[in-house]
């Protein structure tokens, strides 16, 4: 009696240790957790207030996609907000490209992100306009290998300040929009044809972009790197596992590409949860939200946590899942807690160090 007593105990224990291993869909709230690639380009903000409730806090990342004056502004709204939301908040500077002719430009550049560490910045951004936009006088078009921001980088790198980049595109950038595997990037590209590099044939392909990017890489061994979007190797979680052995010093947010992810989940689900655990060191949650204070506070504020807790589901539990991104189902990761813990907030604090 007393053996069985035991034996029953022991496997009551065994299952409340197994169901501990993992988060449930009601674990959402509980669990604290960092959004690091958010965008926040207004005073008049809500994403704070539904971070707070959803247990977030936020990389607000500057970008240099409009002007320099808008760099200027918008790194004063992210200063200002670090004031307010100390803990909630974490921001990265940028820097733009005029004067990039003139002989002082990396001087001016580094004196410009001296003083937005100095302010709180935390990282520095680079956008895709470095390679698909920007031209110096002779109509070159200034790719991210340039010697020219050699001083900047190796700056970066004898500060310990992460470079954080969008460099590069998804690979559907470079498809007509019926091959594109996922919709938010035929409905992007539809929207942005500029950027649609199917179109541009004149335009360095995908395989040049990446090239550049690696290259620079090379030249500076000591800068950490965080690549956005999967460092635009979204489409294989193969290519990108080969990318992070080849840069150790580098990790890569998830953000807007979690489509790129169900797709491969729909046809491969074990090999992608493989890919989650043998490399949940270098992946951060994220997802490329930008608030800019035009919509209305509670259809904003709706979207963000529909975002966030669709996006746990998938990650933490295994049900069947479907996604206006994609076509069919696919089933959710149910990743340990061990390694949800690292996603959601231990690595984005490690490599940013940052979020105290
Ligand atoms: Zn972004």
């Amino acid at each position: 009696m007393k053996t069985r007593l035991l034996l029953l105990t022991l496997s009551l224990l065994g299952l409340f240790a197994c169901q501990n291993q993992f988060y449930s869909s009601e674990d959402f709230t509980k669990v604290e957790k960092i959004d690091a690639h958010f965008h926040i380009y207004t005073d008049y903000n809500s994403s704070v207030s539904q971070a707070m409730e959803d247990h977030f806090r936020l990389l607000a990342i500057n970008t240099n996609s409009e002007s320099c004056g808008a760099v200027g502004e918008n790194h004063q709204i992210a200063r200002s907000l670090k004031e307010v939301h100390p803990r909630e908040i974490e921001f990265s500077a940028t820097f733009c490209l005029d004067g990039w002719d003139e002989p002082g430009w990396a001087e001016t550049t580094i004196r410009w992100l001296d003083s937005c560490i100095a302010d709180g910045a935390v990282a520095v951004k680079v956008w895709k306009n470095i390679g698909m936009v920007y031209r110096d006088r002779d109509s070159n078009l200034v790719m991210i290998d340039d010697p020219r921001f050699d001083p900047v980088f190796s700056w970066l790198a004898g500060k310990k300040i992460p470079l954080v980049g969008h460099l590069g595109e998804p690979r559907n950038c470079w498809l007509p929009f019926e091959q594109m595997t996922t919709r938010n990037d035929s409905s992007y590209f539809s929207r942005h044809p500029e950027y649609h590099m199917f179109r541009h044939p004149e335009m360095p392909s995908y395989e040049e972009q990446l090239a550049a990017r690696d290259r620079m890489l090379e030249k500076n061994p000591g800068l950490v790197f965080i690549g956005c979007h999967l460092a635009s190797l979204e489409w294989s979680v193969d290519e990108l596992a080969h990318w992070l052995d080849r840069f150790p010093n580098t990790a890569v947010d998830l953000a807007a590409r979690m489509g790129q992810l169900f797709f491969q989940t729909r046809d491969d689900r074990e090999k992608v949860r493989q890919f989650f655990i043998s490399y949940q060191d270098r992946l951060l949650y994220g997802t490329d939200i930008i608030d800019s204070g035009s919509s209305k506070p509670e259809n904003f504020r709706k979207r963000i946590h529909d975002t966030w807790t669709s996006d746990w589901r998938y990650l933490t539990t295994d049900e069947t899942l479907t996604s206006p991104l994609i076509n069919g189902e696919f089933r959710g990761l149910k990743l340990p807690k061990t390694v949800v813990d690292k996603i959601y907030s231990q690595n984005a604090r490690k490599w940013y160090r940052a979020f105290p």
